[in-house]
C-alpha cells in the first residue's frame, strides 16, 4: 500500500472510456503497466505527467500478482521541454522509448540510467542524431547483438576497412569486400559506426563535438538493431520523413 516509484513513460495508449494504458520503465521495478483512469478527460490532473517520455513519480498500491497496476496520482519530476519544442528531437525521443519498450531488459538500474541520461543529453544537444546512434548501439549491447568493430569480421585485419555488413555482423575490409554483397561506405560513416559501438553513453559530450551526424550516419546501427532484435521501430518512419525534407 502507498507505493511510489519514479518512471519514464514508454508508451501511452487509449483504453476504455477516458482511460489510458501506460507502459513505463520504473527505476525500482523495471517495466510496468498502469491503468490511468480518466486521464483523457480535459480536466485530468495526471495527464501531463503521463505523456510520452515524461519523467514522473507514480503513486499507487502495488498488487504483485496483477499484471496491471492502477495509478492513483502522478507528479512530474522532469519535463523535457526542449525535446517537445523540436520536431527532430521529439521524434528521436519517441524512438528511444519505443526501443526500450520493445526489448527485454535484464538489469533495471542500467536500463533506467541509460534512458534517463540519454533524454537529458537530448534535451540540450545540437547533435541529436549522434545521440540516437550511440543510444541504439548501447541497446544492441544490452541485447547482446552488438556488431564486431575491432577489425574485419571475416579476416580480423584492422586496416582498409571499407564496408559494414549486416549479414556478416560487422566491418568488412577491402580484401573481403564483395561487390555483390557489400556496399562501400564513406569514411565518416565507418568512423561513427565504430564510435557508437565503442563509446559509453556518458562519453556523449566528446562525440557531440565532432561533425553533426545525419540520418545516413546512423542508418547502419538502426538496421543492426532491427535485424537482430526482431523489433520493428514504428516511430522511425517519422524521423526518416523529416530527415528527407532537410
Ligand atoms: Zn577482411
Amino acid at each position: 500500500m502507498n507505493n511510489k516509484t519514479e518512471v519514464i513513460i514508454l508508451k501511452n495508449s487509449d483504453y476504455r472510456d477516458a482511460d489510458a494504458l501506460l507502459n513505463v520503465l520504473s527505476k525500482d521495478y523495471g517495466k510496468m503497466t498502469f491503468v490511468a483512469r480518466g486521464i483523457r478527460k480535459p480536466k485530468s490532473k495526471n495527464a501531463n505527467s503521463c505523456s510520452l517520455f515524461q519523467q514522473s513519480i507514480f503513486h499507487f498500491d502495488l498488487h504483485e500478482q496483477r499484471s496491471m497496476q492502477s495509478l492513483r496520482t502522478a507528479e512530474l519530476k522532469y519535463s523535457y521541454r526542449k525535446i517537445r519544442e523540436d520536431l527532430t528531437k521529439q521524434s528521436i525521443a519517441s524512438i528511444m522509448v519505443e526501443a526500450m519498450d520493445k526489448i527485454d531488459i535484464e538489469i533495471v538500474e542500467e536500463s533506467f540510467e541509460l534512458l534517463e541520461t540519454s533524454l537529458r543529453f537530448l534535451d540540450t544537444t545540437d547533435n541529436p542524431m549522434a545521440l540516437l546512434g550511440l543510444y541504439i548501439a548501447r541497446i544492441c549491447e544490452m541485447c547482446g547483438i552488438d556488431p564486431y568493430v575491432d577489425g574485419c569480421v571475416r579476416c580480423q585485419r584492422e586496416d582498409h576497412l571499407t564496408a559494414i555488413s549486416l549479414n556478416d555482423g560487422g566491418f568488412i575490409c577491402s580484401s573481403c569486400f564483395n561487390e555483390n554483397l557489400h556496399i562501400k561506405k564513406d569514411r565518416s560513416v565507418l568512423k561513427f559506426f565504430r564510435l557508437f559501438n565503442k563509446a559509453d553513453i556518458t562519453q556523449f559530450p566528446l562525440i557531440e563535438e565532432i561533425t553533426p551526424c545525419n540520418y545516413s550516419d546512423i542508418e547502419d546501427i538502426l538496421a543492426f538493431f532491427m535485424e537482430y532484435s526482431g523489433v520493428n521501430l514504428r516511430s522511425l518512419k517519422f524521423l526518416q520523413h523529416i530527415s528527407n525534407l532537410k
